[in-house]
């Protein structure tokens, strides 16, 4: 009978056919192929015995009796039918296609109505299983007599030409154009998601309603050795995405620009050991040929026309996912560049090298994500490497590594002038070292620091934090910070000898003593934060008596002697916190901060006393015999609350101690206000 069935569809197509027709619906259907095994299935894997391994029904050794009605059936080319040992109806159909070769349909998991109770209690006390459990599934399972099986049967050989007739063809043709129709609708939908989680969205919501898929996923190279991940979109755990393993991301990326994969039985265990899957079919997402990952359908057996159709869909969201994966890196890209010209930014700002060293390094460390990092410069010389800053080291260690150029890596790098990116410490040929095991992991990178383009050292960067290997990309990423920094190089050290000169430029040469300038700004600091804190400071202005008389007797030499030991003096009577500064040619002013109008006069007296008593060089050709000087002074707030107040209060008073016949102190009194001024 099976001579004259031939059927050209394809087995997939066969199948969702005749599920079409009632008497079918409760049977669970497989299409086997004598050259290619099973080609396709429609059911619940779970009641057909036999056929699909070990399930609750087998027993050890039925599968024989199973093959054996098989072969007759398909060496008779006649239908049969048989129970299996626990009672299930089976049956097989042989047919053969176009090309004469073999097929059967075996259809089953339907119990028969003819098996008694006794022969259930034999079953469970046989196999010693849970009898209620046993019985609670074999109540649910469908049932059905031989005699309704044949007919059946005969149906089939029915309606089987029909299927292969125009009339089954114009119904493919239909639901082609329809599937194709509603995935070109779906165009716009794609074009406007704004995420990747979008897009993934409405693929699997698209594949469920048209072709009732169970489990969906997405697989997606990732890294330096394109290993596949397998992102759950339906019926598996979405959270946790899975990581293939080597050989697996191998056999499917070797695919590329092939069409779909279907993988089977044992060849899928040993790809995807970790899903409990029969089936899959893994359509690759590419896009002008590349390849941007999979989809992978599990456990659903699609006809070839399917699969075309699914295949057109993937074309479409492949170039979706490209074009979001392109926003994405843009956008990362401008957010890095931002990132860089805000580093580059403070970076500038730091005018101390030390401090700049260091801001390299911890910027450079941050923007690759790695745990350490160190900065190496070439000596003065040109020849040793010595680490100036560092991140992430014993700071012992980082003080004490000198390398010479052309050793270890560093120093390759200064000669070769090319960076150096390792992935793996151990393998790279070009690392003729042992595992250093100062280092977490193996991966590092070495670049090389120019300033007006010459090396002048390198930067080092190691052990990531989430433990990958560095990238190209990386390399690229901290390549523009270095440049950056090397053109700040030299203006670094320019602020540094500028701020050099400044600070010599705040100092008196003949005293050491800070200048006006310095006395200046400190009063400027001072009266911000006394005024913030509400603190009191004062001022003392004090002048040398009869100094003219002095330079005219001995000289303009020993005048500026005594000058500079009453300097050394005032330095010496001072606080750590008080400024003392050369004011103008014999005079000086000491800046008392928190210090109130009683303890200033204190100090002033103590001062005054102290020269007093100090001897100078001819001091008695003077008119009191002595080197002595006279003091005025001020207090903030009460005297003046500007500079500029408070240093004419002191000259008021120091005037009127002046006045008062030298070698005094003189507190200003508001009265002092209308006197004459004398300022220098
Ligand atoms: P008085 O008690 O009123 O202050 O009398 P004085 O002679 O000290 O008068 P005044 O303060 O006006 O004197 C300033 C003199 O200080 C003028 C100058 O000879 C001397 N002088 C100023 N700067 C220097 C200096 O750098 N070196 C030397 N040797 N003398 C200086
Ligand atoms: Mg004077
Ligand atoms: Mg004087």
């Amino acid at each position: 009978m099976a001579d004259n069935i031939l059927f050209t569809a394809d087995p997939v197509e066969l199948l969702d056919t005749l599920r079409e027709f009632s008497f079918l619906q409760p049977y669970n259907l497989a299409v086997f192929s004598e050259r290619e095994g099973l080609v396709a299935f429609r059911g619940e894997k779970n009641r057909m015995c036999g056929a699909f391994g070990e399930n609750w029904l087998c027993l050890d050794g039925c599968d024989k009796n199973y093959k054996q009605e098989i072969d007759r059936a398909v060496s008779e080319r006649k239908a049969r039918i048989f129970n299996c040992s626990s009672g299930l109806l089976n049956f097989v159909l042989p047919f053969q296609d176009r090309d004469q070769h073999i097929h059967y349909l075996l259809a089953g998991g339907i119990r028969d109505q003819a098996t008694d109770l006794e022969h259930l209690e034999t079953i469970i006390r046989d196999r010693q299983i849970n009898g209620i459990y046993f019985l609670e599934q074999w109540e649910q399972l469908p049932s059905t007599t031989r005699l309704a099986v044949k007919d059946v049967i005969d149906n089939i050989y029915g309606v089987l030409p029909l299927i292969g007739d125009n009339n089954y063809y114009a119904r493919v043709y239909e639901r082609t154009v329809d599937l194709i129709n509603t995935i070109s609708d779906l165009g716009p939908e794609i074009d406007r998601a704004e995420t990747v989680d979008d897009v993934i969205q409405l693929l699997s919501e698209t594949l469920t309603v048209l072709f009732n898929i169970p489990r969906i996923a997405i697989l997606y190279p990732q890294g330096n050795k394109r290993q596949l991940i397998l992102k759950g979109l339906l019926g598996l755990d979405n959270g946790a995405a899975i990581r293939l393993g080597a050989k697996s991301s191998g056999v499917l990326m070797q695919r590329k620009g092939e069409r779909s994969l279907v993988l089977r039985g044992k060849q899928l265990k040993s790809l995807f050991p970790y899903l409990d899957a029969e089936h899959l079919s893994c359509l690759p997402l590419l896009v002008d040929n590349k390849l941007i990952g999979f989809l992978a359908l599990f456990d659903h057996e699609l006809s070839q026309r399917d699969l075309m159709i699914i295949e057109l869909l993937c074309s479409r969201i492949a170039g979706k996912l490209l074009r979001l994966r392109r926003r994405r890196n843009r956008e990362q890209e401008s957010q890095r560049s931002r990132q860089l010209l805000d580093m580059v930014s403070r970076l500038a700002q730091l005018e101390n090298s030390q401090h700049f060293h260091q801001g390299l390094v911890e910027m450079a460390t941050d923007l690759l994500d790695a745990g350490k990092g160190s900065l190496m410069l070439l000596d003065d010389r040109r020849e040793k490497l010595a680490i100036v800053a560092s991140i992430g080291m014993n700071r012992q260690l980082a003080r004490n590594m000198k390398l010479l150029k052309g050793q270890g890596i560093a120093g390759r790098v200064v000669i070769t002038g090319s960076p150096m990116l390792v992935h793996d410490i151990e393998q790279d040929q070009r690392v003729s070292i042992d595992k250093r095991p100062r280092f977490a992991t193996q991966s590092f990178l070495c670049l090389p620091f120019r300033s007006e383009n010459e090396i002048i050292g390198v930067l080092n960067l190691s052990d990531k934090n989430n433990g990958s290997a560095f990238t190209v990309a990386d390399l690229k990423t901290v390549e523009p910070l270095l440049e950056h920094a090397g053109s700040l190089v030299r203006r670094a050290g320019t602020l540094e000898r500028a701020s050099l000169l400044e600070e010599l430029s705040s100092c008196d040469s003949l005293t050491g003593l800070h200048n006006r300038r310095f006395l200046d700004q400190r009063l400027d600091e001072e009266l911000n934060r006394s005024s913030r804190q509400k603190l009191e400071f004062s001022v003392l202005l004090l002048d040398i008596d009869h100094f003219k008389n002095y330079n005219d007797h001995c000289g303009h030499l020993a005048g500026d002697k005594a000058l500079k030991k009453l300097s050394h003096l005032l330095r010496r009577s001072a606080r750590e916190m008080d400024s003392v500064t050369r004011f103008g040619g014999e005079e000086f002013c000491i800046l008392l901060p928190e210090t109130g109008r009683e303890p200033a006069r204190m100090v002033a007296e103590r001062i005054r006393h102290g020269i007093e008593r100090e001897p100078f060089y001819q001091e008695e050709v003077l008119p009191g015999g002595r080197l002595t000087i006279s003091i005025g002074i001020s207090c903030y707030p009460a005297d003046g609350d500007s500079a500029e107040a408070l240093l004419e209060a002191a000259d008021r008073a120091l005037y009127q101690a002046k006045d008062n016949g030298r070698n005094r102190i003189q507190l200003f009194e508001p009265t002092l206000r209308q006197q004459r001024i004398v300022f220098i």
